[in-house]
């Protein structure tokens, strides 16, 4: 497996055709995001670059596993994720952004820089509940707190938490 950490492509001289790269994205890469919601974790991705006459389309196949806090009881726990994400590469008159998932490139352009979009995906495939698989890996102690205001039941997972706590009251 070759892994690069250039995320720079020069496509000029690409032919046309599939391109395949692959990325191992771990802390010093998000660590020069800010507001990286990533910081200790793993994150393999696979590009699929194919050149057109007139465009590129790369394929992002993302695998990760990563460290974050868990929703329910805020102690560290390991996540795993997987998705693919798809951007369109078009050569127009001039560099712009028509949406995520479209890039026009100036004729000046020789080059695409792939960081951002990297980072950007990389949060995307993050799972949007992120917690222990079962209340019983979580930290007990807080979870009896939870339940004494009574939020913790996997039972309720309609009523907003913090609803639930609030009629308590
Ligand atoms: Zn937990």
């Amino acid at each position: 497996m070759k892994l690069t950490s250039d995320y720079t492509i020069p496509f000029t001289g690409l032919k046309i055709g599939k391109h395949t790269y692959e990325y191992k994205l771990g802390k010093a890469f998000f660590e020069q995001f800010e507001y990286s919601e990533i910081s200790e974790g793993d994150v393999y991705v696979d590009i699929v670059l194919e050149k057109q006459m007139n465009m590129m389309i790369l394929n992002f196949e993302f695998e990760g596993v990563i460290e974050t806090t868990c929703d329910r009881c805020q102690e560290s726990v390991e996540v795993e994720f997987a998705s693919e994400y798809k951007l369109i590469v078009k050569f127009g008159d001039f560099t712009e952004t028509e949406n995520d998932e479209i890039v026009v490139l100036g004729p000046n352009e020789i080059d695409i820089n792939l960081t951002q979009y990297l980072y950007e995906y990389s949060h995307l495939a993050l799972p949007s509940k992120r917690a222990h698989e079962s209340i019983d890996e979580c930290n007990q102690d807080v979870i009896a707190i939870l339940r004494t205001m009574n939020y913790g039941s996997e039972d309720d997972d309609d009523i907003d938490p913090r609803w639930a706590a609030l009629k308590e009251i």
